[in-house]
Order: C-alpha cells, then structure tokens, then sequence
C-alpha cells in the first residue's frame, strides 16, 4: 500500500488532508510525523509515495513543500483580507488545504498518480450547498459568495458560479425553523431490482434469487407506515414529500403498487401540495396499469431513468431494456397524465465519449422532460464495478463530457436546482438535477440540505431526524438486510418514535 507521510507539529494536519490527498492519489494511506525520519543516510521504504511538509503555518499564511519522485514543489499560501466573517479555526484548515491544493496543482497535470486537477478545488464535501446557505445567513452577497469560493476554496468560477446559483434557488423552499418541528418528509424503499446494473451500490435484491420474500416484505413495510403514521397523526405532524426509492418500486404488481399508496393515502396527514414521486428507474418495470394506479393516487413525479441513449452502454451496464422501451414507456406516462417526469443520466459510463453523450442529451432534449438528474458515475466498493476493473473514460474526457451536458441543458431552458457530490466520483464530478420553469422536486432539495426531518421505511432507508433549535441532525438506518428487517420490525418502529418524541 502506498502512503503519504505529512510531516508537521500537529497530528490532525494529516486528518484535515486526508480527504483531499486522496482525490488525487486514490487509495493513499495518510499518516503523521514530526520529521523527516528517512534521510539520506537512511532508505525511506519504497510504499513512500511523497512527503509532503508544513513549513511554516500561522495566523496568517502557511507553507507546504510537496517532496514526490525525487523533485520538491513549494507553495507559500498567506491569507488575503475581507475574511473576517470565517471562524479562525474553520479558517486555518481551510488556508492549510488550499496550500496542499496548489502545490498538487504545480504536479498535477504531469503525472501518472495524479489525476487532473479537480474544478472544485478543495471541496471534498457531499452537500456543498450548505455552505453557501450558511454563507447567506451570514449576509455575504452573491457575487462575495462566488469570488469567495473561487479564490479561497480554489473552485473554477463555473462551479462556484453553478454551487452559489443553486443554493440561492433553493432559499425560498428551505422550511423555517417553526415548519420544521411539523413537517417531514418520508422515504420508502422497496429494495428489489430485476437484474442488478453493474455500477449499482444500492440495496437491490434480484427479483429472480430474492422475490419469495416480497410478499412478507411488503406486509411489514406496510405494519412500519402505518405504526409510526398513528404516532405523527397524534403529534400533529404532517407530510410534505414522499419519495418510493430503492431499488425499483416499479417491479411491485399494480396491485401491490395499489395497496401501498392507500396505505399512505390513509394513515398519514399531507400538506396542501404534498408530492410524491416514484423512482421508476428501469422501464422495463413499467406498465399502464401500473402508471394507471400512480394517476389514480396522485402520484405528481415519475422517475423514468434511461442514464444512456447508446443501445450498446445500456447492454454493456447490465441494464435489460432498451431504448425504445425508455421512449415507449414516456409516452404512456404522458398520456396517462403524470403531470412530472424526471429522467437520470450518469456521466462517465464505460465506453463512452462525449459524441455519445451528445447523442443522449439530443435524444432526452427531443422528449423535454419537466426534470433531468445528472449524475456523474461514482464507482462504490459494493457494486460490481467495485470489485472488478473496467475501462472508464479519461478524466479530461469525463470532464468534457459532464461540461457538455450542463452546457447543453442549460441552452435548452434547463435550471440546475438541486446538486450533491460522492465520494468515488468519476471525473472529479457531480450530481445536479435540472428542471424546467419552476418544476422543482421538493423532496430532492429537503433530501440534500438537511432542514427537514426525513423519515426512511423498508430496507436500508436512512432517517434524518433535524433538531429545529440549531438544525443539528441525526442519521438512524434500517437493516440492509431483509430477513433482519423483518425479524426486527416491532424495534425499528419503537427506535422510530422514540427519535421522533426527542426532536419534537
Ligand atoms: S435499477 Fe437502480 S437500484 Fe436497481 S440495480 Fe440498477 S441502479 Fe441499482
């Protein structure tokens, strides 16, 4: 195993950097010292991949000098003025990163370990968003924002421009403080797939192997709804989104299908305009009986996910349609009347290149769905790509192409709403979904900022409980397993509202 040894008077230094060395170095080890044990007297053993060294660090500047296949790269980072809305320890971190982020830049482009630099500096963070709403608060204006991020956080300008525009999107929808303490939003996940695609990290049992166990899933899905709904009818809180997630909720029967939305029509309390959205990822899954019983229950969002256009992609990732059943099953949508369509395209896929794209974005542009979710292509250790190589395109090319398709949805009349990074993210990407006019999903933007209490249902959901007071959260998850989750069913429930009754 490769390391980087971070030479420095304090231990955390190497925590603070661990994070960013290894988006360029992936699967580095980072560790401490206090010197430079090794010198030339000594041999350094062959797994030292690079030193790199805090020269000098204060108030006021730091210093970092990178030590890497036998040349030294020095960079000297001093703090500029207009700062003083950052704490002072929040602000040194951030001066030390941003150092090692530049002296990684002098090397970046040269060699083989080393990706290409990343546009989003030294961001490394999931929910980047939330900085820009913490920013807002603290009364910086747009155009602060945008140089702040670009010069302090060494983010190219379209992506501290794309980062600040969303974030500002999304204010308005943002639940106060007061709105918080009554109403949630809820997930439910039905973690069963027909096949498994080959980049999938999610809980999705094959259909085939798994399915005797459907039945008893869904009838103690349907005992977790209706147990907690009884406790937030009596605690007057009320449902603003509902997201059917997983896996594919879409391989449920219309009847089964049926049978759960009454369980949520009736056992829980909505807002006016509540919304629900069903993730219908694969098309295969579909049919017009099925989206008869989604019109029939309100059901406001479809998710028809193609992720490609290119036929041979699709065959390649393991996905059993094709794309004439993505286009046939968009137009029963329509025709049925699902007043949302949401469609996910991933970026970065195998064999791809940014021709391909083009031809995706032409194909989806043609049909104009109300949402379009980019997703750059984040290889999990789960997932089958996880465990075996594959080809993926270069860095620059996924850049390239993940440019392409903000360009191109943007010039079609598409708003980027919404936007998250993973970690494993190919091309130093990210998540955006887009929308048209003001066709927001509200449930993607609660999901991501975390100012709403999220409840999870069925196998491997998360919930995230939000304390109104100082938005403090807390993340509680439900078994990955099946046979677990229904063996444990009566504590998931108690756990549940017992969170539930601290919070509120
Ligand atoms: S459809 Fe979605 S959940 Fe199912 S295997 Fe594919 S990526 Fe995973």
């Amino acid at each position: 195993m490769k390391m980087i040894i971070v030479i420095s008077q304090n231990p955390a230094d190497a925590r603070v950097l661990e994070d960013l060395l290894r988006i360029y170095f992936p699967g580095i080890i980072v560790k401490h010292q206090y010197g430079k044990l090794c010198n030339n007297n000594l041999s350094c053993p062959d797994e030292i991949m690079a030193w790199l060294e805090i020269a000098e660090m204060n108030r006021k500047s730091v210093k970092v000098v990178l030590e890497y296949k036998g040349e030294k790269y020095e960079h000297l980072e001093n703090l500029p003025g207009g700062l003083e809305f950052e704490d002072e320890y929040n602000q040194k971190r951030r001066l030390l990163r941003l150092a090692v982020h530049k002296v990684i830049q002098q090397i970046s482009t040269q060699e083989d370990m080393i990706e290409q630099v990343s546009p989003w500096g030294i961001l490394t963070g999931v929910r980047p968003t939330k900085i820009v709403h913490r920013l807002v608060e603290q009364g910086l204006s747009e155009n602060r924002i945008i140089s702040h991020f670009h010069k302090d956080y060494g983010l190219t300008l379209e992506k501290a421009k794309l980062l600040t525009r969303v974030a500002l999107i999304q204010r308005p929808y943002l639940l106060t403080s007061q709105q918080a303490k009554k109403i949630i939003s809820i997930y439910i996940g039905i973690p069963f797939c027909p096949t498994r695609c080959h980049y999938c990290s999610f809980p999705a049992f094959s259909l085939k192997k798994w399915g005797h166990l459907l039945t008893p899933y869904l009838t103690a899905l349907n005992r977790e709804l209706r147990a907690v709904a009884e406790f937030l009818r009596t605690a007057g809180i009320i449902v603003q989104t509902v997201y059917l997630g997983g896996g594919t909720p879409t391989i449920l029967t219309a009847d089964q299908l049926e049978e759960l939305l009454s369980v949520l029509e009736e056992n829980f309390t909505f807002t006016e305009n509540k919304e629900i959205t069903i993730e219908g990822g694969r098309p295969d899954t579909l049919s017009y009986d099925k989206i008869k019983v989604m019109y029939k229950h309100k059901v406001n969002r479809l998710s028809i996910n193609p992720q490609t256009m290119h036929e041979e992609t699709l065959a390649a990732i393991g996905r059993k349609h094709s794309v004439e059943d993505v286009k046939e099953m968009y137009s029963l949508a329509r025709k049925v009347g699902i007043p949302y369509i949401n469609m996910d395209l991933i970026i970065g896929l195998p064999g791809e290149n940014k021709q391909i794209v083009a031809h995706t974005l032409g194909e989806i542009l043609e049909l104009r769905p109300e949402n379009i979710t980019l997703h750059a292509l984040a290889i999990k250790r789960t997932s089958r790509y996880g465990q075996e190589h594959v080809e993926l395109p270069a860095v620059k090319e996924g850049q390239a192409m993940m440019e392409l398709a903000h360009s191109t949805l943007q010039a079609g009349g598409y708003t980027p709403y919404y936007l998250y990074r993973q970690k494993q993210i190919s091309a130093h990407g990210e998540n955006v979904g887009y929308c048209l006019g003001d066709s927001y999903c509200l449930y993607n933007i609660q999901m991501i900022e975390e100012h709403q209490t999220i409840l999870g249902f069925g196998v491997g959901a998360g919930s995230k409980f939000v304390k109104n007071e100082d938005w403090t959260l807390e993340n509680i998850y439900n078994p990955k397993d099946v046979q677990l989750y229904l063996e444990r069913i009566e504590n998931i429930i108690n756990r549940k509202v017992d969170k539930l009754k601290a919070i509120i």
